[in-house]
């Protein structure tokens, strides 16, 4: 766990997005990882997630407020979050401000009928290059579509960590592209699903908002939350230990 948290981004949201513009205008292949405990918990029970998390290519940005009070924890003091959702929108403008090409994968039909839509009427500057709901059979089919449209920005919302390893399999594949695994995030921009009211995201519970009315998303917040803190807890100890020898 110390390991990703040591990687996660330092700096603010103002200086990410600028560094972001600079790589969609200088064509730099980036792969960024909106990371929440429940993410960083998958790492380190999946190989395969923990190698992408750990991989140089990869940005770890703390979407979730475990991530900035974690890294709190190890001594590293964080800004703040950056959020999947923002990220996303702040990738929507800058595509539309620069004229670049997107590519959206993931979500419902509807959801994603409604992304198409609010592009075409609120950010005509975007060149869309193609759209694909996020339960089409093979999936591989529309990453090879993808790399054939070669876009500028690729946002892919199928849910952690199906998203981030359908990527990093493909990357190779592209010379450019900004590649981001958005999760829910064209449900809530299409406004099919609504965020948590602004007084939560200001007192930091947009989590406990999202898991109260989903019951399903009770045993995963268990697993990815509960469990972090002790897991953080262990390790701050393990490596206070050290320090001390
Ligand atoms: N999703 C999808 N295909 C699937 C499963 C999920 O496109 O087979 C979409 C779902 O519609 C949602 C997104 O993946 O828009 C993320 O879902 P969720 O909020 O559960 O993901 P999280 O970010 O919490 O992992």
């Amino acid at each position: 766990m110390k390991e990703y948290i040591e990687k996660v981004y330092k700096k603010d949201k103002e200086e990410f997005y600028k560094e972001v513009e600079q790589k969609l205008l200088n064509e730099e292949k980036t792969f960024i990882i909106t990371a929440n405990p429940e993410i960083l918990t998958v790492g380190d029970k999946d190989k395969e997630f923990d190698k992408i998390l750990l991989d140089q290519i990869t940005t770890i940005i703390p979407d979730g407020i475990g991530v900035v009070k974690g890294a709190k924890m190890f001594g590293i003091d964080l800004p703040g979050r950056i959020t999947g959702v923002e990220l996303s929108m702040e990738l929507i403008k800058l595509c539309n401000k620069h004229k670049k090409s997107m590519y959206l994968f993931g979500a419902t039909k509807e959801v994603m009928n409604k992304m198409k839509i609010l592009i075409e009427q609120k950010y005509s500057g975007i060149n869309l290059v193609g759209s694909q709901n996020g339960y089409v059979e093979d999936k591989q089919a529309v990453m090879e579509d993808i790399k054939m449209k070669n876009p500028d920005v690729v946002l892919v919302a199928l849910g952690v960590p199906r998203q981030e390893k359908l990527i990093y399999d493909n990357l190779q594949g592209f010379d450019k592209g900004i590649f981001v695994g958005v999760g829910g995030s064209f449900d809530v921009i299409s406004g099919s699903k609504k965020r948590a009211p602004k007084i939560f995201i200001k007192l930091n519970l947009e989590w406990l908002y999202r898991i109260a009315f989903s019951p399903s998303r009770w045993k995963r917040f268990y697993e990815g939350n509960i469990k972090y803190i002790f897991k953080l807890k262990r390790e701050v100890k393990r490596a206070n230990r050290k320090e001390r020898k």
